[in-house]
Parts: structure tokens; C-alpha cells; sequence
């Protein structure tokens, strides 16, 4: 199946290559419109989420994040413990999609496809620690800016100002789930980022 439900969230079955492909293509925004002259508004920021099994524990006592994960573009199975739980509901998981794995392989086409990136989340200076690895990692990588997650809720529009000034196209949100998750889904209206995904500890792991 290329979709099923699990504890009443939707999972996009995909394999990693598909899922990265999936966030690259959206994150090119290329697409021709016939529509584009007749749009008021840009085309909006599509959001991915990685789900692992204690994020299926809180989605379902948490109805805000199930509604989020429910709008969600693409939602990735994160963890054998998604494949382990579909198992015993009688779907087979087509692969491991999580982001510690999916980074590497995303910043490589990212530099190759000329992708900036921006990375939100994380204690101060994390976020630029993770950046200087990565670009360190992949040549060509463009970094557009980076942000720590623990910003006053009045510097919101400076932060949406400056990601949506950054010329960013894949926009990484490291605050834990559901936090990130909800944020992306809040904001998702005034973000002009093709694609948004929250990523959780991921800039801590790639900081050290
Ligand atoms: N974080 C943040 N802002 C907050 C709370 C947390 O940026 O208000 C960051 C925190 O510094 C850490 C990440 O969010 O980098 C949460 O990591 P955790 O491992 O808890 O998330 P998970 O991977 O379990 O979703």
C-alpha cells in the first residue's frame, strides 16, 4: 500500500529514496501553473512529518497534533518500531524513513540541486554548530540561516521574516515532536519555504 492507518494516523509508505525525492521535488517548486496569474495568494509551504511510535502515543491522546499530522503533506514511518506495530496490523513498512539517515542523503542532492537549506531549532548556537558540519560534509551545501528554537514568542514575525528573506527551500524545524510539528502547521500559511519538516534532536546529534 502506498498509504495505511495506524492508531488513527495516516502513514505515506514510501521508501527512503522516494520520501527524499519527494521533499527535493517539492522543495524545487518548479512546477508550471496555468493557474499563477489568477492566485492571490503563493503557492503554500507543504509539511512533512517523521512519525515514530511514541509520536502514534501522543497523537492519539493529542488532538491538535493528530489534526496536524492528519494535514500533513507527507507523513514518513520513522523507527522498526512503526514497522514492528504495522506488522501485527497487517501492513508491511517499506522502509526506515528517519531523519538521521535521511539528512546525509538529503544534503547531498541539496548541494548538488542548489537547495538552501535553514535550520530552526536547537539551543543557541546548536543549529549553526550542525550547519558548519554539514556543509563540512557536503561541499556546495548552502546553509540560507539558522535560528535556536527557544526565541521569544513577540520575535515570531522577525523569525518568519528572516527564514522567508533567506532564500531557504527546505526548511528544517528541530524544537521535538509535537512541538515542531505544530509550529510548521501554524505557521505553514505565512511560511514561503516550499517544504518544512520537523526534525527533533537531529541538529544535537550533527552538532557534536
Ligand atoms: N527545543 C527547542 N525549543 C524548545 C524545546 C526544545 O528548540 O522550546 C529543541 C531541543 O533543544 C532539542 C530538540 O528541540 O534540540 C528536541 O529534541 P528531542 O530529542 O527531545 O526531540 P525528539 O527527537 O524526541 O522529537
Amino acid at each position: 500500500e502506498n498509504k495505511f492507518e495506524i492508531f488513527k494516523v495516516r502513514i505515506d509508505n514510501l521508501t527512503m529514496t522516494q520520501a527524499i525525492n519527494s521533499v527535493v521535488n517539492t522543495a524545487k517548486d518548479k512546477q508550471p501553473n496555468i493557474f499563477e496569474g489568477l492566485r492571490s495568494t503563493p503557492n503554500q509551504c507543504q509539511q512533512f512529518c517523521f512519525v515514530n511510535t511514541d509520536c502514534l502515543n501522543t497523537a492519539y491522546k493529542d488532538d491538535p497534533y493528530r489534526q496536524t499530522l492528519a494535514q500533513a503533506n507527507k507523513v514518513f514511518a520513522d523507527g522498526s518500531g512503526i514497522r514492528l506495530a504495522s506488522k501485527l496490523l497487517g501492513f508491511t513498512v517499506k522502509d526506515n524513513v528517519n531523519g538521521t539517515d535521511m539528512l546525509p542523503l538529503l544534503c547531498q542532492k541539496a548541494a548538488k540541486q542548489q537547495l538552501p537549506l535553514f535550520l530552526l531549532g536547537a539551543k543557541p548556537g546548536v543549529a549553526q554548530q550542525a550547519a558548519n558540519k554539514l556543509v563540512a560534509a557536503h561541499p556546495g551545501l548552502e546553509i540560507a540561516g539558522t535560528q535556536d528554537g527557544y526565541f521569544d514568542e513577540a520575535k515570531i514575525d522577525e523569525v518568519i521574516t528572516t527564514i522567508n528573506q533567506s532564500g531557504a527551500k527546505i526548511l528544517l524545524v528541530a524544537m521535538g515532536a509535537p512541538v515542531q510539528d505544530n509550529w510548521i502547521a501554524k505557521y505553514q500559511h505565512r511560511l514561503q519555504v516550499p517544504v518544512a519538516m520537523g526534525v527533533g534532536g537531529l541538529f544535537d546529534f550533527y552538532a557534536e
